[in-house]
């Protein structure tokens, strides 16, 4: 080794060439690194990064993420901790002050390596290679059919899992914005748990249901480390009023099948960027509700509310008067178009501000686990449905 390569080794050095990696490296100092968020393709949209840090191990790194007062929620990096694991594993909280008034609004995240390298990510990520183990494990189960709906812009599936021998269409979708990562999370605890022969709520559920899981509405945007929008830039939850073969064959697709099959329950799950908490938001503004799909949905959430502390009824966002529901999303065309009890999932990227975990925050695992509590709650009601 000459001394040339041996400095260059032990310099602070960033990538983000990998699935759904994202920073710009405006300059490194030493140990400190100063970065940007590129924006989504075609869209003004930033918030997700996913980048490695290396280093030689004892390094302190200070990694100064800029210009975030013009991201997509601003609000959203105040009281926020960066995601940080050296064995892409377990994923903790790495120590985070925010700065509105610092290079047009900066994160700085300060962090010790213990070996010689460490990954970044706004949130734990959920990579495409781990989507395709997903759909290939839960479509190696009794009674399971992956179905292909269709494709992204980019080529790649959209996978719906289909299993249970009742008759009442349910349909969960994620990841329409693919950086919200936790969203597939719970997609693998909801299929881990409707695939255990030995779970008497998911029994329960497969009798009384067809249960329909796209745990991935958005490849595209996933694989490029997009927040929002898919490789076109486009919205996909703004899409659902007209989906289109050119603009979003991603939400066509799944609509078109959701015609075949019809829906009764819909949930779309989502993480939110500002809010710490877990809740719902549904359909109050649909220009056709009903009292009883009403009392229904707000049934399940405050059912969900006393299974899990986890899940709360107090923080969300507000109602939509009546008439006045957005049908370019996803749960309110559904509640219009199916008559369906449909919501929208929402998680933190924060942490649960009732329940806060310092270490993990709000993490893989606790998403996991409210999957398991959202289909549990809804086994206990599905005869309402
Ligand atoms: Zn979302």
């Amino acid at each position: 080794m000459t001394d040339q390569t041996r400095s260059a080794a032990a310099a602070l050095s960033i990538t983000s060439v990998f699935d759904s990696g994202n920073i710009v490296v405006e300059g490194i100092d030493g140990t400190t690194a100063t970065l940007s968020i590129r924006k989504d393709n075609e869209s003004d949209f930033f918030q997700w990064f996913h980048f490695r840090a290396a280093a030689p191990a004892g390094t302190a790194l200070t990694l100064r993420i800029t210009g975030l007062a013009a991201s997509a929620y601003p609000d959203g990096w105040a009281d926020y901790g960066a995601c940080v694991s050296e064995d892409r594993e377990t994923w903790r909280r790495a120590t985070s002050s925010y700065d509105v008034n610092e290079a047009g609004g900066t994160l700085t995240v300060r962090y010790t390596l213990e070996s010689d390298a460490a990954w970044f990510a706004y949130f734990a990520p959920y990579s495409l290679e781990r989507h395709h183990d997903l759909v290939a494990q839960a479509g190696a189960c009794d009674g399971v059919t992956l179905r292909q709906l269709g494709f992204s812009l980019d080529g790649r599936p959209i996978d719906c899992l289909e299993l249970g021998t009742g008759a009442k269409p349910i349909w969960f979708i994620a990841r329409q914005h693919p950086g919200e990562s936790m969203a597939e999370w719970w997609m693998e605890g909801a299929l881990d748990m409707l695939t255990d022969p030995g779970n008497v709520h998911a029994r329960k559920l497969l009798a009384a249901c067809r249960i329909y899981i796209v745990p991935n509405m958005n490849p595209d945007g996933s694989t490029r480390g997009h927040l929002r929008t898919n490789a076109a830039g486009v919205n996909l939850n703004r899409e659902w009023h007209a989906p289109s073969a050119e603009r979003s064959p991603e939400v066509l697709c799944v609509r078109d099948r959701m015609d075949e099959t019809g829906v009764a329950f819909a949930m779309d799950v989502h993480g939110d960027e500002a809010i710490p908490a877990v809740f719902l938001a549904g359909f109050e503004g649909i220009p056709s509700i009903k009292d009883a799909q009403l009392a229904s949905f707000r049934k399940y959430r405050d059912t969900l509310a006393v299974r899990t502390p986890d899940f709360q009824t107090r923080l969300g966002y507000p109602e939509a008067r009546p008439g006045k529901a957005n049908l370019s999303m996803a749960t309110a065309q559904l509640a219009e178009r199916y008559g369906a009890v449909a919501m929208t999932l929402e998680m933190p990227f924060k942490d649960n501000v009732d329940m806060p975990d310092p270490a993990q925050g709000w993490s893989p695992e606790r998403s996991m686990q409210l999957a398991r509590d959202c289909l549990a709650t809804l086994a206990e009601m599905v005869e309402e449905i």
